[in-house]
C-alpha cells in the first residue's frame, strides 16, 4: 500500500514539474561548429539531459549485468544446491525417524552430493545402516565422524550404541575412554560412565557419575532416584563389609530417603541396624514399614530379635494388627506361633491362606510340620506335602532380564550382570509389596 501511496507521489510530482517547465518561456542556443545555430525551448533541454542520464544509467547497469552475469549465475546455482541438498536432508530425517531405513540412507547420500557440510548426512547414513543391522558401514561411517573434531560426539555416540547393542561390553568400555579424551565434560559420557562403572560393581563411582548425570537434567527424576536407590543399598553393603557400620546406615537411609517403602531398601536398613545393635530402631523400622512391605525376611528379623519364641509371636502379632487379612500377615503369625507351639493359631491362619487361594508351597509345608509336631501325625503331613508339590512356589527375587529366580535382591544380577532388574515376583501372597 505504502509503495502505491509513493509511486503516485513520485507521478504527481513529474507531471507538476512537465507542466511547470512547458510553461517556462525560455529558450537555449546551441551553437554547432561556429556555424550552425540551434534554438531549443529550455524545457525541452531539461527533459533533454534528463532522459540522456537515464539511457547512461542504464547503459552502465546492462554493461555491469555482462560483467558480473556469469558470477552471479554461479552463485544462484549454487544456492539451488544448496537448497536441494537441505530438501533432501529434511526427508531422510523423515525417512529415519519413520523407520525406512533404506530410504533415508539414500536420501542422506544424495544429499551429500549437494551440500559442502556433510555431517549431518554421514550420521544419518550411519544410523540408518545400524537401523538395517548393516553395522560394518554404520561403525566406518561413525569412525570417520569420531576423526572430525567438530562430528566427534556424533561418531562416539554411535560407535558406542552398536557396541551395547552387541553387548560388546569391552568395547563400550575403550571407546568411551577414547570418547573421554576428546570431549571429558559431555554429560551423556558420565551416564556411560556411570553404566560401565556399575557393570564393574564400582559403585561409588558410579554414584559420583550419577550426581554429574542428575546435575545435567539427562535423567528424569524419577530414574535417578530408582537407580541412586540400588547403588546406596550396594554401598551400604560394600560398608558393612569393610566394618563401616555408620556409613553403612548412611547409606541404606539415603536409599529410603530416595525410595521411602522399597523393600530392598528397608531391609538392608533393618540389617544393617541389627549388625550394629541398634535392635530398637530396627524393629521400629519393620514396624512402620510392614504395611507396604510385608517381606518374610523382615518378620523374620523381627523373630530373631525376641527374647522368646513366645515374645516373638506376641510381637509379631502386634505387627500384623493392621494387616490382618493379609496373606503375608497369616503366614507370619503362623510361622512364629509354630516356633512358639501356639498350634491353634499357627492352624487357624494357615487354613485362612488357603481358603483365600493364594497359598504357595511354603504354607503345605508349615502344615505338615504341625501335623507332625502338634499330632505326630505322619499320614497327614505326608499328605500336606504332596499338595505342596502341586503348589505355586513362594515368591523370590525374580531377575526381569533373565528370569533366574534369586532368593536375595542384588544390585547386579549374578547370572546375566544387569543392574536393578529383580522384582519380589509375587504367587499370590505379597501382593501390596513395593518391588521395584
Ligand atoms: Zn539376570
Amino acid at each position: 500500500m505504502l509503495s502505491v501511496i509513493r509511486w503516485i507521489v513520485q507521478i504527481a510530482v513529474l507531471a507538476v514539474v512537465i507542466f511547470w517547465l512547458t510553461e517556462q518561456h525560455g529558450y537555449v542556443n546551441i551553437v554547432w561548429n561556429d556555424m550552425e545555430e540551434f534554438q531549443i525551448s529550455l524545457a525541452f533541454c531539461i527533459i533533454a539531459v534528463f532522459l540522456f542520464a537515464l539511457i547512461v544509467h542504464l547503459l552502465l547497469r546492462f554493461f555491469s549485468f555482462l560483467i558480473r552475469g556469469p558470477i552471479l549465475w554461479q552463485a544462484k546455482r549454487k544456492l539451488d544446491k544448496l537448497n536441494h541438498g537441505q530438501n533432501l536432508l529434511s526427508q531422510a530425517l523423515v525417512a529415519l525417524f519413520c523407520g525406512d531405513c533404506a530410504k533415508a540412507k539414500s536420501l542422506a547420500a544424495s544429499a551429500g552430493k549437494n551440500i559442502d557440510n556433510t555431517m549431518l548426512a554421514n550420521w544419518i547414513q550411519a544410523t540408518a545402516c545400524s537401523a538395517n543391522f548393516d553395522n560394518k558401514t554404520a561403525k566406518e561411517i561413525f569412525g570417520k565422524l569420531a576423526q572430525d573434531s567438530e562430528a566427534a560426539p556424533l561418531g562416539y555416540r554411535g560407535l558406542i550404541e552398536i557396541a551395547m547393542q552387541k553387548k560388546n561390553f569391552p568395547e563400550v568400555d575403550r571407546v568411551v575412554s577414547e570418547y573421554y579424551h576428546v570431549r571429558p565434560g559431555a554429560p551423556w559420557l558420565s551416564r556411560m560412565k556411570m553404566l560401565g562403572a556399575i557393570r564393574h560393581h564400582d559403585y561409588e563411582r558410579a554414584a559420583k557419575e550419577l550426581k554429574i548425570v542428575e546435575n545435567s537434567k539427562i535423567m528424569n527424576e524419577e530414574e535417578a532416584a530408582r537407580v541412586g536407590a540400588a547403588l546406596s543399598i550396594a554401598i551400604s553393603r560394600i560398608k558393612l563389609a569393610h566394618g563401616e557400620v555408620d556409613a553403612s546406615i548412611d547409606a541404606a537411609r539415603h536409599a529410603i530417603r530416595l525410595r521411602p517403602d522399597w523393600t530392598p531398601a528397608v531391609i538392608q536398613l533393618c540389617e544393617v541396624l541389627v549388625a550394629s545393635e541398634r535392635y530398637r530402631a530396627a524393629k521400629k523400622i519393620i514396624e512402620r514399614s510392614w504395611k507396604d512391605c510385608a517381606h518374610p525376611q523382615l518378620y523374620k528379623i523381627m523373630l530373631s530379635l525376641a527374647d522368646s519364641p513366645l515374645e516373638g509371636f506376641k510381637q509379631i502379632e502386634k505387627l500384623c494388627k493392621e494387616t490382618p487379612q493379609d496373606n503375608a500377615s497369616h503366614i507370619a503369625i503362623a510361622d512364629a506361633a509354630i516356633a512358639a507351639d501356639i498350634w491353634g493359631e499357627a492352624r487357624r491362619n494357615l487354613i485362612l491362606c488357603i481358603n483365600s487361594g493364594k497359598a504357595t508351597k511354603s504354607v503345605f509345608k508349615m502344615l505338615s510340620r504341625l501335623e507332625r509336631e502338634e499330632r505326630h501325625d505322619e499320614r497327614a503331613a505326608l499328605i500336606w506335602l504332596t499338595k505342596a508339590t502341586d503348589a505355586v512356589p513362594d515368591p523370590s527375587w525374580i531377575c526381569t532380564s533373565c528370569n533366574q529366580a534369586h532368593e536375595m535382591w542384588q544390585p547386579n544380577c549374578s547370572v546375566c550382570n544387569e543392574f536393578n532388574t529383580m522384582i519380589w515376583q509375587s504367587a499370590g501372597i505379597s501382593d501390596r509389596l513395593r518391588t521395584m
